[in-house]
């Protein structure tokens, strides 16, 4: 590709917060939000996240590329949004050998 670009071209970027807890500027938009309060990640159109920002969570809110990211970084499955994983988090790593989630169950 020759040419030099003449015009500024303004890229949208995306925060995405990475599996060791940084911050990365991504061109991509992360596929999971998530609650850095409360370290609880879900998808991004979840009622419950959704309906949270309004009250004060829009500035704790992150953005994740993907689940493991999410989980390596210390963060918890939503209860609303995905039931599946979340009764898997909260069912505990007894006798699970495939539990991913670093935070022990409350
Ligand atoms: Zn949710």
């Amino acid at each position: 590709m020759a040419g030099v670009m003449n015009k500024e071209v303004l890229m949208k970027t995306y925060k995405l917060l990475a599996a060791d807890g940084s911050t990365v500027i991504s061109e991509t938009p992360g596929t999971l939000g998530g609650n850095s309060k409360a370290r609880i990640y879900g998808r991004l159109d979840c009622s419950a996240a959704n309906s949270a920002l309004s009250k004060g969570y829009a500035q704790h809110r992150v953005f994740f590329a993907n689940e493991q990211d999410a989980i390596q970084a210390g963060y918890r499955p939503c209860g609303r949004c995905m039931p599946a994983e979340y009764k898997k988090w909260k069912s505990g790593p007894e006798g699970n050998g495939s539990y991913p989630w670093k935070l022990l169950p409350k």
